[in-house]
């Protein structure tokens, strides 16, 4: 299974919502690995956008410093958040990424031809509009652009995008999306303009091959990154063998990831990706993530403050397939403590305290298991509902603190104990595992507390996030 997150542009230092798609792709890396499966997770980021040019202009410093800092903050994320990825793709300095985009534009030569062309185009989006203002909010006013562009004939894939799409070959989820792009392609295609002049973007972005007084549009350089990341035998192993192939992506960025790039790899005669995942947005404190949001959206400085399993559980447990989500510091202190501290690291302690006080900290043999959620768990994570997912994993907990009160061991003979224990600890053992491609670091933990035939002392296993001075 082929993995990808969008690249974002790096004209700011990361944000929760990078986190969010990060942090879903991580899981599905995880478990899809844990299944024995063949996996390639990969993320990046978009070098080449005109909107890093102006960051650079408005901060005076040169394009290239600009974009390597905040690349390494995207690549930076990788440490605290426990992520997975395979491999890490920037467009302005991955060795293949040029000459795979050159390769795309030549195999789709047939479709491209030159239009004069005058629009309104938001920097911030990257795209035309026909009026203003931006309807994606930003606050710039679109810029009248009147100049000479290659064009796509996107008008010809009308009907082919609506037969991949309605007959499920490309899976669009949730269905509320799919419905989304259905009826943005029945009310027809227009072409789309896919290079720009090379003086508007001050010279930063590919050359269109054989025509260096333009550049490459963003969009259609940046959506290459998915097949120009994957060199020789991974090309043909990733891409080309049968296998899923899967785009996680957030809801502004739908119409390229499902209209275009599709469109794109049907001229270019290439495979199509076989799924996207299309999340919603995050608020922070009410409001849409900004600069100004500062260190309450930063996902560095929150696992710096909260740590890494209160930021992913956060995100994994409380954000819905469907539906924005707003993020306090309150809500992940809330859901990690009731979650963590109470819930998990009650139960493994208590667990492990209960073999040391009653069988010397000797393991007994495994009893029957308490309940069985991987299926569930793989149900969910396949239809991408991180927190149904999540939820399942949780019965184990759930069922494993029931067991102890019905049970009491305490009160049992010798005999009962060990059989009572022995499914207690099997339960957690069993926990850890399930736990792994939501919370690794958490996960080790518990492993490490209940491994061996002879437990190590009982430790706890999270501190209480509420009036820890640390957090905030
Ligand atoms: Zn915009």
């Amino acid at each position: 299974m082929y993995i990808t997150t969008t690249i974002p542009y790096v004209n700011a230092r990361p944000h929760l919502g990078h986190a969010l798609e990060l942090v879903q792709g991580d899981v599905l890396a995880r478990h899809h690995r844990r299944r024995g499966e063949p996996v390639r997770f990969q993320t990046g980021t978009d070098d080449n956008s005109l909107k890093n040019v102006l960051a650079a202009e408005a901060e005076g410093v040169p394009v290239r410093e600009l974009v390597d800092r905040n690349a390494a903050a995207f690549e930076g994320l990788r440490r605290p958040l426990d992520l997975s990825f395979d491999a890490f793709i920037r467009t302005s300095s991955h060795p293949g990424h040029r000459a795979g985009v050159e390769r795309i534009w030549a195999a789709t030569e047939h479709d491209l031809y030159q239009r004069h062309y005058e629009g309104l185009y938001c920097v911030g989006c990257e795209q035309f509009y026909p009026e203003g203002p931006c309807p994606d909010g930003h606050e710039a006013p679109l810029q009248r652009v009147s100049e000479e562009n290659w064009f796509f004939r996107l008008s010809r894939y009308q009907d082919a995008l609506l037969e991949l799409i309605r007959g499920g070959r490309l899976r669009i989820e949730p269905a509320a999306r799919r419905n989304e792009v259905l009826a943005f392609v029945e009310a027809g295609l227009d072409d789309i303009s896919i290079s720009r002049s090379a003086a508007r973007a001050r010279g930063w972005g590919i050359p269109v091959p054989g025509d260096p007084g333009q550049v490459v549009y963003v969009w259609w350089d940046a959506l290459a990154n998915y097949v120009t990341a994957l060199e020789g035998d991974d090309y043909r192993r990733w891409w080309v063998a049968e296998g899923r192939k899967v785009h996680l992506v957030g809801k502004g960025v739908i119409r390229f990831h499902a209209v275009y790039w599709p469109a794109m790899l049907l001229s270019a005669g290439k495979p199509l990706p076989t799924g996207i995942f299309v999340h919603d947005y995050l608020t922070v404190g009410g409001r849409k993530i900004s600069k100004s949001s500062g260190d309450a959206a930063d996902p560095a400085a929150l696992v710096d403050a909260y740590g890494v399993d209160a930021v992913r559980w956060w995100l994994l447990r409380e954000v819905p397939r469907v539906g924005d989500a707003d993020f306090t510091a309150e809500r992940l202190i809330g859901r990690a403590d009731e979650d963590l501290a109470n819930g998990l690291g009650n139960l493994v302690n208590r667990v492990v305290t209960m073999v040391h006080r009653f069988l010397d900290g000797h393991v007994p043999p495994a009893g029957e298991p308490l309940v069985e959620v991987s299926g569930a768990v793989h149900e969910a994570l396949a239809e991408f509902d991180f927190r149904r997912a999540a939820v399942a994993v949780w019965a184990i907990v759930e069922e494993a603190n029931k067991y102890v009160e019905r049970t009491r061991p305490w009160r049992q003979t010798r005999a009962d104990q060990e059989v009572s224990l022995g499914t207690l600890v099997h339960a957690c053992r069993e926990l850890a595992g399930q736990l792994e491609p939501f919370l690794p670091t958490a996960a080790a933990r518990v492993a490490a507390a209940v491994s061996g035939e002879r437990l190590p002392s009982p430790e706890p296993l999270f501190r209480r996030l509420a009036g820890s001075s640390g957090a905030g």
